[in-house]
């Protein structure tokens, strides 16, 4: 099979969908690997890894796609690349369908065949091409929110982990997922002590078990939050309720019980936020003031650490790349009902149920 991958278009996205280890893969099994001149750049490649691995760089992107029987990338087409998708092209990439009506009918048009990363699924219903995504979101969360103490960046103005004779700082995460746990660790690495709050009995009790000595757990109700917020420094907002709006576990009335430079990240911005004072916000402005408590919102935090992101995210993508490119689209899907969860739309259909009803179509 010919791959293209184009270089990433979409404002500040510097991570690629291949890495030349990949490219070594999928040669050896036989294939065509195109891809485009500097498109892994952003996230520390050159044009050279890739050549020695084995790929053809392309200049011309519509010549890329014109050749490539599939195509993968990181972020969704926009509309500028909408009309280079072609009838049984195989695009597999992150679509988020539901959230673009403009990109659904496009797709639909084209008459490709799109695959999309955040609706494989596996048996336990984990997501599993989200997974290293929310695991650097996590990670990130900490350390920014470990920054913007800092009183120059408008935070209170306390180390996070403290010095001998001197405490921590307070960190409460709100939802013990993928971002909490990731969150958590890096905090109570740093030194911080940690609360873990989750709504899920045996999630709490597992990590209960699992984490360091300075993370403690605490069932998730507004009367815990609330008693928590004097001691606050700084929390780190987690929480996802599948198919619906993150829920505002702290409004606005509360922001008057904490501290004047107590930091807020959000890191469920992406479904609309879990502070109700939460607006998204960009890597170049990341943050803003409600009543002196100081807010991040950035909605596409693993952006900021491409080299980190683009070999988190090709580790869990090129398995089903290479099953894609050995069987055929069809095929594979038929055999890895993981992978069948991913078919979003073929042919001009929509096959995927929530992507249908977001737009009231058939399905
Ligand atoms: P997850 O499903 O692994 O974890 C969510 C947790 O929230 C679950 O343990 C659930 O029990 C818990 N929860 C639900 N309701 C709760 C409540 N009322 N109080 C406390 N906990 C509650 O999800 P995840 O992968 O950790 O993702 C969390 C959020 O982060 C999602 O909205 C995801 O889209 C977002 N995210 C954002 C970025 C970014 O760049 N901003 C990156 C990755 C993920």
């Amino acid at each position: 099979m010919i791959i293209g991958i184009p270089k990433e278009i979409k404002t500040h996205e510097n991570r690629v969908a291949i890495q030349p280890g990949g490219v070594v893969q999928l040669t050896r099994n036989g294939h065509d690997v195109f891809i485009q001149k500097s498109a892994g750049v952003g996230s520390g490649f050159s044009d050279k890894d890739y050549e020695q691995a084995g790929a053809t760089i392309l200049d011309d992107v519509e010549d890329l796609w014109q050749r490539a029987e599939m195509i993968m990338k990181v972020k969704e087409p926009i509309a500028e690349e909408y009309p280079r998708m072609r009838e049984g092209q195989i695009i597999f990439t992150y679509f988020h369908f539901a959230a673009d009506e403009a990109l659904t009918k496009a797709v639909m048009e084209s008459g490709c065949i799109a695959i999309a990363y955040e609706t494989v699924e596996k048996a336990d219903r984990s997501l599993p091409l989200l997974i290293p995504m929310s695991e650097v979101a996590g990670r990130m969360a900490a350390q920014e929110g470990a920054v913007y103490l800092e009183k120059p960046k408008g935070g209170l103005g306390k180390l996070i982990g403290g010095i001998p004779g001197v405490q921590p700082a307070n960190v409460l995460v709100l939802g013990g997922g993928v971002v909490g746990v990731n969150a958590a660790k890096v905090a109570a690495g740093m030194g911080a002590r940690t609360t873990i709050m989750d709504i899920n009995m045996p999630r709490l009790r597992y990590l209960d078990d699992v984490m360091e000595k300075n993370v403690t757990t605490m069932f998730s109700s507004e009367a815990n939050i609330r008693k928590l917020l004097p001691d606050v420094d700084l929390i780190i907002g987690a929480v996802l309720k599948p198919g619906a709006k993150a829920p505002h576990l702290i409004t606005r009335d509360m922001l008057k019980d904490m501290k004047p430079g107590t930091v807020l990240v959000d890191v469920a911005i992406d479904q609309g936020g879990c502070f109700e004072t939460s607006k998204p916000t960009t890597h170049k402005d990341p943050v803003y003031l409600v009543d002196d408590v100081l807010h991040y919102c950035v909605a596409n935090m693993p952006g900021a650490v491409p080299f980190t992101s683009t070999l988190g995210l090709t580790n869990v993508t090129l398995p089903y790349a290479v099953d894609i490119a050995n069987m055929g689209w069809k095929k594979a899907i038929q055999k890895d009902p993981e992978l069948l969860k991913g078919l979003n739309i073929a042919n001009g259909t929509i096959v995927y149920e929530d992507v249908a009803k977001a737009f009231d179509l058939d399905w």
